[in-house]
């Protein structure tokens, strides 16, 4: 059962269906293969955070994992502000989904229909500081293996296998490295490291480049960081004076401590420049 307040209606496949009935068969292509598409997305007051780009990018993974989608980017946009409206929320987490049909369990995709669904539920962030993370046991891989902008089920085995590892041993989140070893991004969010304000954040062409993290990053620059993109050596996160994340579920995350294991490193927090940026996002997004 759900964990939060069940919406009224989901939206599927053209229909708005009562939650208790918006069910899919156990023979479910992409639960058994992934290759499913998907969204999160955020409401503030009525308003969807940077929608356009959100359904842009979910379209977009559609078409890296072979998934042909007749609804366009402006039905799918009309269809969430529908959706807000007959649930009536106001701030929500939106979860657009795309995937493939039980109509085989045949790993080809020839007689397999390609679904759509958009759930919203009431919710409302809170910034969170001092999260702690560890250093995650598998890395990234290589973007040759599989498009990293392709925001698709396939690459959360690993995000949710991290996820689950760190929390069983009392942590928050993990700190992913690429295949190469450089510092990539949490499990479900990209991070950044400050010195004064000074901001580095890992170059994104090997992990999503999140839609949160080029809003943070413009914005910054826009009240005066310094921000900067570059390929990050675990040695080097010892130099910085404090440490974010930022992602759609948790927003602008200050993050306490990273655990190495050889080392562990501790990052004042709530830290000044981290609030600092908190509150411009609250005005940006308008929460
Ligand atoms: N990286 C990963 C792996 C994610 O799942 C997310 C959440 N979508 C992010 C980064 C942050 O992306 P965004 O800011 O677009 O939510």
């Amino acid at each position: 059962m759900l964990n939060r307040k069940i919406p009224e209606f989901i939206w599927i496949n053209g229909k708005f269906v009562p939650y208790n009935e918006s069910n899919i068969h156990v023979l479910t292509h992409s639960l058994h293969y992934a290759g499913a598409v998907f969204e999160g997305i955020r409401a503030y007051n009525g308003k969807v955070f940077k929608l356009e780009e959100h359904t842009e990018r979910l379209l977009k993974s559609a078409e890296h994992m072979q998934l042909d989608i007749k609804y366009t980017a402006k039905e799918i946009n009309d269809i969430t502000y529908q959706l807000l409206e007959k649930n009536s929320i106001e701030n929500a987490y939106i979860r657009p989904l795309i995937w493939r049909g039980a109509e085989s369990v045949a790993i080809h995709t020839l007689d397999l229909s390609v679904n759509i669904l958009i759930a919203a539920f009431e919710s409302q962030a809170k910034f969170v500081s001092n999260l702690k993370l560890k250093l995650g046991k598998w890395r990234k891989p290589s973007p040759d293996s599989m498009p990293p902008q392709a925001k698709s089920s396939t690459h959360y085995g690993m995000a949710v296998a991290a996820q689950s590892m760190a929390q069983a041993q009392g942590y928050d989140d993990s700190l992913i490295l690429d295949y190469e070893g450089f510092v990539a991004e949490c499990n479900v969010a990209n991070i950044f490291f400050g010195k004064g304000s000074r901001i580095v954040t890992p170059i994104a062409d090997r992990f999503l480049n999140g839609i949160t993290r080029q809003s943070v990053m413009l914005m910054a620059k826009k009240i005066g960081f310094e921000v900067k993109e570059a390929r990050i050596h675990l040695e080097e996160l010892a130099d910085y004076d404090y440490c974010f994340l930022t992602g759609t579920a948790k927003e602008v995350g200050g993050i306490g401590t990273i655990d190495l294991e050889r080392t562990v490193l501790n990052f004042p927090d709530p830290e000044e420049k981290v609030k600092l940026l908190q509150s411009e996002f609250a005005k940006m997004v308008g929460k």
